[in-house]
């Protein structure tokens, strides 16, 4: 940990709240500020909100897919959320995968159902992958014989897409914060894989999905986040995810940008906000021309990533399977 970090929570007050004088204990250094509880929650509810609208992420009468995690940033998300969607008259349904892999899981789903039972605005939903796909996560992969992460990230964002499709969302919501989005934005500038930096803005369309991906905490910093559930004792899961393969390289960009950053404090939210601005010039990736002969997803071959992988698995295609189980997993949301 480093001795500045972004935002820094004290167990008792240091000095006086800059919106209302009270004895305030929540320092952030990348603004020069002191805030009390209630305001360090205020401050980051309105840069959410402000988001939210400024990156026309949803509108009036919009249904938002929350990918909730159980891990601090999408809770924490999931906490504002549950105020915001009132205010801007936007349906927030959370929903958590189930992906079985032992502790992890068992405690990432119990985070989860704590949020849900402290939110009053927000519906939740649960896909169990071994209800939808006969087996959980760690006999995908080791039947799979890829890269742990890819194939995970591979089944989430499928089972995102086919509930959000299913429900009738206009966006798919997740807990990426800004020192991740910015770690993996400069990890691809120095391959060049500019394409893949504008899936890291504030708003992206998914991979020829129907559904954007919207990234609400696009500017907070993973501080912020940290600090947050600290203050509010929310409820998260702080064990790590037992499949993860550590990069050495996004490690090393991560820490290299929050040394930047204890030396030269607000670098990193000025960076990040005006790479959203340049966005639009970079170059897009080529949408998926084709749709899977199963299932009818967007597909770059005749065959989408999801119907290729369960084939693989298990001797068919499981996208239209899976994608009837969660047509009736969001039947019995909206009912
Ligand atoms: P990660 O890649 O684990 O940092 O997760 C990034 C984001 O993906 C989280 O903030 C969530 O929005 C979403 N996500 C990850 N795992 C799950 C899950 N098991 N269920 C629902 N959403 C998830
Ligand atoms: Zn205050
Ligand atoms: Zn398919």
């Amino acid at each position: 940990m480093l001795e500045a970090p972004a935002v820094k929570v004290f167990d008792e007050p240091r000095a006086k709240c800059v919106k209302c004088g009270a004895p305030a204990r929540i320092r952030l250094n990348y603004a020069n500020a002191w805030l009390c509880d209630a305001h360090f929650k205020e401050y980051l509810k309105e840069r959410v909100k402000g988001n939210l609208l400024k990156y026309n992420m949803v509108k009036d009468g919009d249904t938002l897919l929350l990918a909730v995690s159980g891990g601090k940033d999408s809770v924490a998300l999931m906490s504002l959320l549950d105020e915001i969607a009132p205010e801007l008259k936007v349906n927030v349904v959370a929903v958590h995968i189930v992906l079985g892999m032992g502790e992890f899981s068992d405690r990432s789903l119990e985070a989860f159902k704590a949020a849900c039972s402290r939110a009053r605005n927000i519906r939740c939903v649960t896909i169990d992958l071994k209800e939808v796909l006969g087996m959980y996560m760690p006999e995908v992969i080791r039947r799979s014989r890829r890269p742990a992460c890819s194939v995970c990230g591979l089944v989430k964002r499928y089972l995102l897409n086919a509930l959000a499709a299913s429900m009738g969302a206009s966006a798919i919501a997740t807990g990426h914060h800004m020192n991740d989005l910015m770690t993996y934005a400069v990890k691809n500038f120095l391959q060049q894989r500019l394409d893949n930096i504008t899936k890291l803005g504030p708003v992206s369309e998914s991979e020829g999905s129907a559904v954007k991906r919207v990234r609400p905490l696009y500017d907070i910093y993973e501080d912020e986040t940290r600090a947050f559930v600290k203050v509010y004792g929310v409820n998260h899961v702080d064990i790590e995810c037992p499949f993860k393969t550590r990069s050495t390289v996004e490690e090393a960009i991560k820490e290299s940008l929050n040394r930047i950053e204890a030396e030269s404090p607000s670098m990193l939210i000025s960076s990040a906000r005006a790479l959203a601005k340049g966005l639009s010039s970079y170059p897009r990736p080529a949408s998926p021309p084709n749709r899977c002969r199963y299932c009818g997803m967007p597909a770059s071959g005749d065959e989408c990533g999801f119907c290729r992988l369960t084939e693989r698995l298990t001797g068919s295609p499981m996208g239209p399977d899976v994608v009837r189980k969660v047509e009736s997993i969001a039947k019995s949301i909206t009912a």
